[in-house]
């Protein structure tokens, strides 16, 4: 029995809808905030078509804004609040959380604003007022962060002695047939991929081009897809709670049409974040440019083709062998579309952050502080992955890259 908030109704928000609205045993009693509630109301009553009866209520909230927010924690009175807006709302959310006491969960790590930067410092700096308010939040609960950090520590508890080497290898082979979109929110996606690429290697950053750095890598029933080191905001908690790494990457994989249509968004200037004066007011240019992009929510109906995600590790297996491991997830944009309506990125994302909050309702990830989901037990979490939609697969020793 469990009273859950959602904050956000985008495509993440969309599925995390949908299962909570699934696992409504649990989650009895379920309200979908956002800043535009008339798609709050849309995603309410496609689940109410959907399942028979809607459990879900609605409400408009300005995330931005710690008062609005504890007004409705107050008034809703939930134990956890699910925060799938955007990273900017991290923490005037868990402000809200501590004021109100309230239990915390996102998907994707504070950025400010006015600076392309992801780290967790900020939210890192919680620890201490969650832990005196006895208080949980869990970090990056989402596909990658999240369920590669999940496969992580899976690794290490079931299989390794010693860690070496990680690669995160995250690829989309699906295709949605616009010229260009993004997968999840354009404006937090493309300053994500824009960065400078970084990696982990023998106790210090190394750091790149932007996808200076790439290489085919073989997918599970996709085959070989040029893959791009980017860094990715897992890789810094990862490396301090599994030590042993002396290297540890994440890639991508992009398409040309992509990479070049990017290259021209940045050449003219439409991927800056700095304002400037159009017809006598500011806008920021990337925030226009998502206004004319397609919406990644509604994506799903033409997208083919599957996305494919996991963790390859090289190491000491229990015995002390040298042992490679690849634990990972594919998961097909049609029968996303089919559950839910969204697409396999929505999905994969959605349904992990599902599943944390599950984890937290029934008492298995539950302790007062800051944690990123690599120091929970992830035992329960991947049973729970193969029952909520995103089943996993584990090769020992086989011919993939490392
Ligand atoms: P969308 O842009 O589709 O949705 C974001 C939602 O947040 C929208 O409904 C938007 O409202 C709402 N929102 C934005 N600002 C506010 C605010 N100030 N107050 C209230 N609501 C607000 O993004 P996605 O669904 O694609 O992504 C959601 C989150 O998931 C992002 O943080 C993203 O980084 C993360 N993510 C994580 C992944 C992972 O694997 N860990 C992968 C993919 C995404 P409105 O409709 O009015 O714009």
């Amino acid at each position: 029995m469990s009273k859950v908030i959602i904050i956000g109704a985008g495509g993440v928000g969309t599925v995390v809808a949908h299962k909570t609205a699934q696992n409504h045993k649990v989650f009895t009693d379920i309200l979908l905030a956002s800043r535009t509630q008339s798609k709050c109301n849309a995603i309410a009553e496609a689940i109410g078509t959907k399942y028979g009866n809607s459990p879900l209520q609605t409400a408009r909230v300005d995330a931005d804004n710690t008062a609005e927010l504890v007004e409705l924690f107050h008034q809703f009175k939930p134990e956890l609040v699910i925060n799938v807006a955007l990273p900017y709302q991290d923490l005037t959310i868990m402000d809200a959380c501590l004021e109100a006491k309230v239990n915390y969960l996102d998907t994707a790590n504070y950025e400010p604003k006015d600076e392309a930067k992801f780290e967790y410092k900020w939210q890192w700096a919680y620890r201490e007022k969650f832990e005196k308010a006895g208080l949980t939040a869990i970090l990056g609960c989402g596909f990658d962060p999240g369920v590669t950090s999940i496969f992580t520590a899976y690794a290490a508890k079931h299989h390794f002695s010693r860690m070496d080497y990680l690669d995160i290898v995250d690829c989309n082979a699906g295709d949605h047939g616009k010229a260009f979109a993004t997968n999840f929110n354009p404006e937090i996606n493309i300053r994500e991929v824009t960065q400078k690429g970084k990696y982990w290697e023998n106790g210090e950053w190394k750091l790149t081009k932007p996808h200076e750095i790439h290489q085919p890598l073989k997918y599970p029933n996709i085959g070989p897809k040029e893959s791009y080191l980017i860094y990715h905001e897992e890789l810094e908690s990862l490396v301090k709670n599994f030590p042993s790494l002396k290297r540890a990457r994440f890639w991508m994989t992009f398409g040309q049409e992509y990479l070049t249509h990017l290259r021209v968004i940045q050449n003219i200037g439409m991927a800056r974040i700095d304002p400037v004066i159009y017809n006598g007011i500011e806008i920021i240019p990337i925030q226009f440019l998502k206004a004319v992009l397609p919406d990644p929510g509604e994506l799903g109906e033409n997208y083919t083709g599957e996305t494919s995600i996991g963790c390859r590790i090289k190491g000491l297996d229990r015995q002390g062998n040298e042992m490679t491991y690849y634990v990972y997830n594919n998961c097909l944009h049609q029968d996303a579309f089919r559950e839910t309506g969204t697409q396999g990125v929505s999905y994969t994302t959605g349904v992990p952050a599902t599943i944390g909050a599950l984890m937290f309702a029934k008492g298995l990830w539950r302790k007062a502080g800051v944690f990123n989901v690599e120091e929970f037990d992830p035992d329960p979490f991947m049973e729970d992955l193969k029952k909520q939609g995103l089943p996993w697969n584990e090769l020992f020793n086989e011919g993939y890259e490392f």
